[in-house]
């Protein structure tokens, strides 16, 4: 589906900053278990600082404040994707006082154990939806000794334009963090992903990896173009693209393909981190809102209805958590947090559309990218008989929401579908936690064996090549 005749009036210079006037921390935005709050009710919170630690021994990735002000409250919250996780309240003091410990690094010279550390203490995960903690993801990619890092650029969503702006305004940032953590990962290939239509960017990624290059002579740094269309980012469609690879939904791009692939607001993160000190605490989020759509740069945690309050659209509107075709519908947009890994908010307007029975004119088969019989599935799902709808392969569905947006019948297939499919994963992920719970004192959270997947650390001893732990500079060079 080609979506590169984008809105012409898409805002993407400007950047704004949210000052919200609370922010809603969930301990549980990432893949694995909740955090633990390190903070109580009255606290007083400078914005870098930590809420939330990860439990001895469990999965999970620390949560940063992105505001200064009061902690009103901890409870347990509902998020739209149906993860009950205790959250922090923080009232806004409006002073953006910032943790004095968060200054640049004056020189770099970090060794990759080094490296790994600050970025699973800045709380980083994947920002492009999946939420590994990035650590952990730099950690296995190590263990299968991966050739290639793949920087994903390819927001292909209509209307979303964060990740592209991070590249557009940060470019050097999205680099050198990807350089940082291939150095981390022991890849010597690091493959830029992005449309060949985005020429600013384009732009700004040649500068930087030009001087990426001088820093880092022992990487082979290239920019791959990639069809301007939807769905384009996912993992097993880059296997293909980029490997004639085609992956099952078991296999991994690391296993298959020696490659690990991280989102480039990730790279930015990690290099932010690294660099400046600076935690995970806040990201640019498109506001999709028609004529009015525009990227802004907000703490972690910001409600969705202070990010709607930006633009100009109705509040009666329909309100999504996400992108307009893989994103959740929400009826509370003031209590409803922005995690780790939104990258859109979208406001459509409330229109009904006319619904009638499956005409079978099989466009939802034509334009399913991941071959399936949306139709089929979607009956077998109505008729309850979900082990039919797996054999058909309804598990591997992406949530791309392609079928649902084609299908002149009205029919929301994606939903149904969708759902299905990440049910399956949710099986999936608590057979991954399959170690008993303990209890907290306050929280009950499982104790976790994704440790063995991920295993959370590079260890100081390993034997890497010494060159290869050096990081970013030999003797410490100006950031
Ligand atoms: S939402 Fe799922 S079933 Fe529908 S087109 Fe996308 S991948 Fe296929
Ligand atoms: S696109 Fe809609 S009407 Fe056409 S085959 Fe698929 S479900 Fe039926």
């Amino acid at each position: 589906m080609d979506f590169s005749r984008r809105y012409p009036q898409v805002r993407e210079i400007l950047l704004e900053r949210i000052n919200p006037r609370r922010v809603i921390l969930p301990m549980k935005m990432h893949y694995g278990v909740p955090c633990l709050p390190t903070v109580e009710v009255g606290s007083r919170v400078k914005a870098g600082q930590c809420v939330g630690m990860p439990a001895p021994h469990t999965f999970a990735s620390p949560v940063h404040t992105g505001i200064s002000g009061t902690v009103t409250a901890i409870e347990t919250i509902k998020l739209p994707n149906g993860i009950e996780t205790p959250a922090v309240f923080i009232e806004n003091d409006m002073k953006r006082a910032v943790l004095e410990s968060i200054v640049p690094r004056k020189t770099m010279n970090l060794t990759s154990h080094d490296a790994v550390g600050i970025i699973r203490a800045a709380g980083i995960c994947g920002m492009g939806g999946e939420g590994i903690p990035t650590a952990a993801k730099i950690s296995r990619a190590r263990n299968y000794a991966v050739d290639d890092l793949l920087v994903n650029c390819l927001q292909s969503e209509p209307f979303a334009t964060s990740d592209l702006m991070i590249v557009n305004e940060h470019s050097g940032y999205v680099v050198y963090g990807a350089a940082a953590v291939a150095r981390a990962c022991g890849a010597k290939n690091i493959k830029i992903l992005i449309s060949h239509r985005r020429k600013s960017e384009l732009k700004m990624l040649e500068g930087s990896v030009e001087r990426a290059a001088r820093d880092f002579p022992d990487l082979n740094i290239e920019i791959k173009l990639f069809r301007d269309r939807f769905p384009q980012g996912y993992y097993r469609l880059v296997g293909k693209a980029l490997y004639s690879v085609d992956m099952g939904p078991n296999d991994t791009l690391e296993g298959k393909c020696k490659a690990v692939m991280f989102n480039c607001a990730t790279m930015y993160s990690c290099w932010a981190a690294l660099a400046d000190n600076m935690p995970l605490m806040e990201r640019v989020v498109t506001v999709c809102a028609g004529a009015d759509t525009h990227n802004v740069l907000a703490p972690i945690g910001t409600p969705v209805g202070e990010l709607i309050a930006t633009s100009t659209a109705p509040t009666t509107d329909k309100i999504i958590w996400g992108n307009c075709f893989t994103g959740i519908a929400i009826d509370n947009p003031e209590d409803t947090p922005i995690i780790k890994m939104t990258s859109a908010v979208t406001v459509v307007p409330k229109t009904e559309v006319p619904r009638t029975p499956c005409i079978h004119c099989g466009l939802c088969s034509e334009t399913c990218p991941m071959s399936l019989s949306p139709n089929i599935v979607y009956e077998m799902l109505v008729q309850g008989l979900t082990q039919k709808a797996a054999e058909e392969g309804g598990r591997d569905c992406i949530a791309c929401g392609t079928c649902s947006y084609i299908c002149p019948a009205g029919i929301d297939l994606a939903n149904k579908i969708a759902l299905f499919a990440s049910a399956g994963r949710v099986i999936e992920e608590n057979s991954l936690l399959h170690n008993t719970k303990f209890d907290t004192g306050k929280f009950d959270i499982g104790e976790v064996s994704l440790l063995e997947e991920y295993p959370d650390e590079v260890k100081p001893d390993e034997k890497i090549p010494k060159d290869g732990l050096i990081l970013p500079f030999k003797e410490g060079k100006p950031v």
